[in-house]
């Protein structure tokens, strides 16, 4: 058992603790009407969350798996289509796609931003893919159709949607945000001339609810959103067993709802998420500035989080790149600070994907990441000298 933890990786208690009169009256709301599925406290949040995201639609669901798995079951892709994503993301991503009865073929990422890289999908589309006789995109790798792209906003920094959109729009691709970790980043779209709110740009968006999420609930949860109106109507009939009205079954759905409970506990949180938001970006400002002021970064011993690019970035992670990541991690452990891996082993590798017949090497800059990221401690409630801690921590490591 773990004790003596001077700074953890995550606080899920003071937020809620802060907010346990509002918290408690929903439950007790709860109770006295016996809204457990369904209803207002459901269709109140969906709406908050549609108007927090400024999107049409939000449909919810039971967890972000779920949301992704749906997206691509509904945004038209066929079974055993290809769909594209990154190999260095959380399983679920692929997950979903497999659940969908599609096949998931990766891009590389970016080495700076760890989202899909844009050179990399390109050279997939172009070098890895033909036209069939029909004009249809086929996968040289699997021969069957891509039909969809599933870009992940990695650590709540959206990916390049910009020539994302523009590469999906030249080849036919359905894109799919995988928003689970960045509810309420930003992106300046050019070619939608503004800036948009993540999920407010792919066809659908997953998000996630998982405590450790930016929004988090007491539980698992998650949410869909979409500007198309027969697609959030087929979301939500296939939430509930395929049907539109009670015991009508159009088709063959699932179980797959949102508890009224985790809703009403979402919505009384959401009014707070800028403002953990701007605690997190915060806290990233001050890392960013101690690294540089340390040396540790121009002796390049410390990558800092890149913020190039046109995403504003809402720091579910704060994740530095260290060659020594594993020796540093354990003297962090040593010294009572709480930190994260993500992802350590790449999708391409694990087991559960043997099939895909992928080796080391395959896509190199996610397999570098997957030895050298490291999260540190980055959630709203963290105090400046605990920053300042874990900076001079890290600095002792090669002291
Ligand atoms: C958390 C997460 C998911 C899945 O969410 P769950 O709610 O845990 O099912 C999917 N993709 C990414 C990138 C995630 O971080």
């Amino acid at each position: 058992m773990i004790t003596d933890i001077e700074i953890p990786f995550l606080d899920l208690i003071t937020p809620h603790v802060e907010l346990e009169d509002e918290l408690v009256d929903v439950f007790r709301h709860a109770l006295r009407t016996a809204g457990f599925i369904g209803g207002p406290m459901v269709e109140k949040f969906e709406a908050a969350f549609a108007e927090f995201c400024d999107t049409r639609y939000a449909v919810a669901i039971s967890s972000g798996t779920d949301a992704l798995r749906f997206a691509i079951m509904t945004a038209g892709v066929q079974p055993g289509d290809v769909v594209l994503t990154v190999p260095n993301t959380f399983i679920a991503t692929t997950e979903a796609i497999s659940q969908a009865r599609a096949i998931p073929e990766f891009v590389d990422v970016d080495e700076h931003t760890y989202n899909m890289s844009v050179v990399m999908l390109q050279r997939y589309l172009q070098k890895k893919c033909i036209r069939d006789k029909t004009g249809k995109l086929v996968s040289l790798r699997s021969g069957r159709p891509v039909t969809a792209v599933v870009p992940v906003h990695l650590y709540g920094k959206m990916a390049d949607m910009d020539p994302i959109l523009e590469l999906a729009d030249q080849y036919g691709l359905t894109v799919i945000e995988d928003a689970c970790q960045a509810i309420g980043a930003t992106y300046d779209s050019k070619r939608l001339s503004g800036t948009r709110r993540a999920g407010a740009i792919g066809t659908i968006a997953a998000f996630s609810f998982f405590p450790s999420k930016n929004l988090g609930g007491f539980g698992d949860g998650g949410m869909m959103t979409t500007g198309d109106d027969a697609l959030a109507a087929k979301l939500r009939m296939l939430r509930v067993h395929g049907e539109r009205e009670r015991y009508k079954h159009q088709e063959i759905g699932w179980n797959s709802r949102l508890d009224a409970l985790q809703a009403a506990v979402l919505r009384v949180k959401l009014p707070h998420l800028d403002a953990w938001a701007a605690g997190r970006i915060a806290h990233a400002e001050r890392y960013d500035r101690l690294f540089a002021a340390s040396g540790l970064v121009a002796k390049e011993r410390v990558r800092i989080p890149t913020r190039a690019g046109n995403a504003g970035h809402v720091f579910n992670q704060y994740t530095i790149r260290v060659r020594e990541r594993d020796a540093l991690a354990e003297h962090l452990k040593a010294r009572g600070i709480g930190y994260g891996i993500y992802y350590p082993i790449p999708l391409h590798l694990q087991e559960c994907f043997k099939r895909l017949g992928h080796s080391p090497g395959d896509f190199p800059e996610t397999e570098r990441a997957a030895a050298e990221v490291l999260s540190l401690p980055v959630f709203p409630e963290l105090a400046s000298s605990q920053i300042e801690e874990v900076v001079q921590a890290i600095a002792d490591f090669w002291a």
